[in-house]
């Protein structure tokens, strides 16, 4: 959907507010058989160096991401996240590589001219700006008359259910209405792909999984690109089409939630997404999910048979809707302060019709298909 279209759906927003939705999906659908695999963006051997000679940031990354999708950037804090991001938004230069969106080279332009936007966290609001010359101030910027800023600010208070409190400054409205004013402020310059940095972090947790699910509806709405920085699994496995896991300044998987949390390429992934055991087996290193092994009794450290193992328990965690059992292999138990290695969900049904205490010697056990290989 070009600038043009866009221009169109919103001045028609403002006295026909239902006919947007059909006329966003008629925009995608028509754009859609012209750009069948279009990336929107397209990073190429991006790499970032604070220092010369200094271990990069980022990595001589490679990555595509869909036109229209929602991509997290998922890994723990300091593996090159924000700098990825800040690179695209043009806010950090590019050390190597290349940066292209809807197969134009940006690397080299100025942010303001890239058709990228950033939001920014809802604090970072003007607070002596009322919500309407917020979302205004960047057209300001550009000198656009004040009747026409303040007409396209306000069709896209409009659009995130904000236009009946237009008037109010940030310290005047919630958490969530700030990160809707936020949200109406990036897109005042029509970006192509909007970025957010952890921008979910600064909010309480129940106003976090409110407008998690906000973004997410709006971002289809819009039916723009969203790459979304967090360090959260939880988080990323809510909202993203497409995961991109990344350590240590490289991308270590990308896929779908539903493929990542279902395959992790390594141990690394396995356990940064948390609900997998990772075992070690005579021919190399398995995953396993938490909620896919089975405990039985066993008499003692004999041997287990294939797609099993015996363990002891070493704790034991009622979570209410299942019970957490922590397991560790026979012999570790005796350490002060070992933890556990393994841990099994079980369902509080499974747990009380056979039930566990710290000390029990059981079997690990589990189908074939339920283990996969973890390469290094
Ligand atoms: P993340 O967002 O994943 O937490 P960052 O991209 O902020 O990680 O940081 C990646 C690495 O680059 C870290 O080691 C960090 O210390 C370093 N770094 C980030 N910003 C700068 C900077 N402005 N100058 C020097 N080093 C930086
Ligand atoms: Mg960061």
């Amino acid at each position: 959907m070009g600038p043009k279209v866009w221009r169109f759906v919103r001045k028609d927003a403002v006295d026909c507010g239902q006919k947007i939705g059909t006329l966003f999906a008629y925009c995608k659908h028509m754009n859609a058989p012209s750009y069948p695999s279009m990336a929107a963006i397209e990073l190429v051997g991006l790499t970032k160096r604070y220092a010369p000679g200094a271990k990069p940031a980022v990595d001589s990354i490679n990555l595509r991401i869909a036109s229209g999708s929602y991509c997290c950037l998922l890994g723990p804090s300091g593996c090159g996240k924000s700098t990825t991001l800040r690179m695209v938004a043009g806010h950090e230069s590019v050390t190597e590589g290349d940066i292209l969106l809807e197969n134009r080279n940006i690397t080299d332009l100025p942010a303001a001219a890239r058709g990228t936007a950033m939001m920014f966290q809802s604090f970072a609001l003007f607070p002596h700006l009322s919500a309407l010359d917020n979302v205004a101030f960047s057209l300001k910027m550009k000198g656009v008359a004040k009747a026409e800023r303040l007409e396209q600010a306000r069709s896209l208070l409009d659009r995130v259910a904000m236009g009946h409190l237009a008037e109010r400054k940030p310290g005047e409205l919630s958490g969530g209405q700030q990160q809707r004013v936020a949200l109406a402020r990036a897109l005042i310059t029509q970006p192509r792909v909007l970025l957010l940095d952890e921008p979910l972090s600064a909010l309480d947790p129940f106003l976090r999984i409110q407008m998690r699910a906000e973004l997410r509806r709006w971002q289809k709405e819009l039916g723009l690109t969203f790459i979304h920085v967090t360090h959260s699994q939880e988080e990323a496995m809510a909202l993203a089409d497409t995961m991109v896991v990344m350590n240590h300044g490289v991308i270590v998987q990308s896929g779908s939630p539903h493929e990542i949390y279902n395959r992790p390429a390594n141990e690394f992934v396995a356990r940064f997404m948390g609900g997998h055991n990772v075992i070690e087996t005579p021919t190399g290193k398995i995953g396993v999910r938490t909620d896919h092994i089975a405990l039985s009794p066993a008499q003692g450290a004999d041997d287990a048979g294939a797609h099993a193992q015996i363990a002891l328990v070493s704790d034991v965690e009622y979570q209410g809707t299942y019970v957490l059992v922590g397991l560790q292999s026979p012999g570790a138990l005796h350490s002060a302060h070992s933890t556990a290695q393994w841990s099994v969900m079980l369902s509080e049904a499974a747990f009380s019709a056979q039930p566990l205490s710290v000390g029990d010697t059981v079997r690990m056990s589990w189908a074939p298909e339920a283990e996969h290989w973890l390469s290094d």
